[in-house]
């Protein structure tokens, strides 16, 4: 791996702003207006060090998809990027909920009952309350998390109604093998039909498939950062 620095640094930023012109231009192409969706930095695996020319840049969303790995990085991002935006896009273990309602600002995996019950609890203790995204399965893959689409109706009114908790919307990760575009198409139909106003869906390879279906977040990480390495 080449050394980290300003090569590395400047490439991180051309790869950003080139992400910039492609979705406005997906956006403008779909006739939406725009800034209508969020571009969500996921810095997943990424040293604090590669995400802070980003923030110098002036971007303020990101997504991470470990607990343990963004208390490891972001206390100090956020003590000097205060506006940043961070959300949780990974899997959430109901005994990491009072460190992830501390940290995130956005919890895009609320994916089962035991954690929004988990949730619930935390957001009634104390003070701090992130967004709440349902994630919705809607490959109905048996490895993979998320709420069953038959079951989003159930689970969103228990979310309303047993949890106090209203759900900003929902978010997805189509099967890797197939066209998103049916996925996509459906998880605005369910987040229409549940009133809920906030949709994220797509990643670096098919975000502006996603655009076109109404997303308002799209999580890309590889096609700014470039490939992870898992080391
Ligand atoms: C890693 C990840 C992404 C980003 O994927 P890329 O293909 O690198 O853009 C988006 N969403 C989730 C949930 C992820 O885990």
């Amino acid at each position: 791996m080449a050394a980290m620095g300003d090569d590395t640094d400047a490439e991180v930023i051309d790869n950003y702003r080139a992400v910039r012109r492609r979705l406005e231009a997906a956006l403008g192409d779909a006739g939406r207006p725009t800034g209508s969706a969020v571009l969500v930095a996921v810095s997943k695996t990424q040293p604090a060090e590669r995400i802070r020319p980003l923030l110098a840049a002036g971007h303020r969303v990101f997504g991470e998809n470990r607990v343990q790995e963004a208390k490891a990085k972001w206390p100090a991002l956020k003590a000097a990027f205060p506006d940043a935006e961070l959300h949780l896009i990974g899997p959430l273990q109901t005994n990491k909920v009072r460190e992830a309602a501390a940290l995130f600002d956005v919890i895009e995996t609320l994916d089962r009952p035991r954690l929004a019950e988990a949730l619930s609890q935390e957001f009634a203790r104390h003070g701090r309350r992130p967004l709440c995204l349902v994630q919705v399965n809607t490959g109905r893959e048996p490895q993979k998390a998320g709420i069953p689409p038959e079951e989003v109706a159930g689970f969103v009114a228990d979310c309303r109604g047993r949890w106090a908790i209203e759900p900003a919307g929902l978010m997805c990760i189509p099967p890797a093998d197939q066209d998103p575009a049916p996925h996509f198409a459906l998880l605005r139909e369910l987040a229409l039909r549940h009133g809920l106003p906030l949709l994220s869906m797509g990643m670096s390879a098919d975000y502006g498939e996603a655009v076109k279906h109404g997303a308002t977040h799209v999580r890309i990480g590889t096609a700014i950062f470039g490939e992870r390495d898992y080391g």
